[in-house]
């Protein structure tokens, strides 16, 4: 069986700048990458490309078994491929629910019952159930933040894009957030993360990709990684951590 993304000397450019230079990755169904790197190494470009967001310039890449480039249904992609961001992103003229209810209802044209009940469950899961009715500007970022994971789960993606969740939060709520996060982890759900939570990384992945200049220089379980980095560049990218 053909792994979930598969990508192959994947490149991308901004003008003369290549910001991803040669990727080679597979991610298993159920497998959770967590991406780590130095701040400018192409982690979020990555995720972008793996959403249409960016587009590639060389290579190939490939979401269950299918090519995509410029010429793909990314429309349809991505509902299959969620994706978080830094900033909550959260309508402020719609109510919790609304929000949640927009992509199952007007991308997806489900039953507004069926949206409702699935909506009311995520939200229960991550402890939101009362915030049903809330306005976005009534709740803390960590709040927010985790909307923003049930909004993307009620789309029904076969993966989950993580991209630096917690790094606009303060530090109380970072651990609501990724608490949310393990349990996607745990449930068996597919994750590609970018993080700079180490005990997190650790704690939740099966395999660690450290990125640096546009290319993946080590990837490893993260026990090994972490224990014994085996490059320079993350002996002291690790350091900076410790
Ligand atoms: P990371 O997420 O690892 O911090 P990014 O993927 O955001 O890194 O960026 C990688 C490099 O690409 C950086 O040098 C950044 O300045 C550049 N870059 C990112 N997006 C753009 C863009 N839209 N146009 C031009 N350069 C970009
Ligand atoms: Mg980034």
């Amino acid at each position: 069986m053909s792994a979930l993304i598969e990508l192959s000397s994947f490149s991308k450019r901004f003008g003369d700048s290549q910001v991803l230079d040669g990727i080679d990755l597979r991610v298993e169904r159920g497998e959770v990458v967590v991406i780590l790197g130095p701040s400018g190494c192409g982690k979020s470009t990555l995720l972008r490309c793996l959403n249409g967001l960016e587009l590639g310039q060389g290579g190939s890449l490939r979401f269950a078994g299918r090519e995509l480039g410029a010429d793909a249904d990314w429309r349809e992609v991505r509902q299959r491929i969620g994706m978080v961001f830094q900033s909550y992103q959260l309508f402020p003229h719609k109510t919790v629910l609304q929000n949640i209810l927009l992509g199952p209802l007007k991308v997806q044209k489900r039953p507004l019952a069926e949206a409702v009940a699935q909506a009311e469950a995520l939200l229960a899961r991550v402890g939101l159930l009362d915030k049903r009715d809330a306005w976005p500007r009534e709740l803390s970022g960590g709040q927010q933040q985790r909307i923003a994971i049930v909004r993307a789960l009620c789309m029904n993606p076969e993966v989950m894009l993580f991209d630096e969740v917690t790094a606009a939060l303060d530090p109380e709520m970072v651990k609501e957030v990724l608490e949310v996060i393990l349990g996607l982890a745990e449930s068996g759900m597919t994750l590609l993360i970018v993080t700079h939570e180490m005990a997190f990384a650790r704690a939740v992945a099966d395999r660690i990709l450290f990125m640096d200049g546009g290319v993946i220089a080590e990837q490893n379980d993260p026990e090994s990684f972490f224990s014994n980095p085996r490059t320079a560049r993350a002996q002291q990218f690790l350091e900076k951590f410790s």
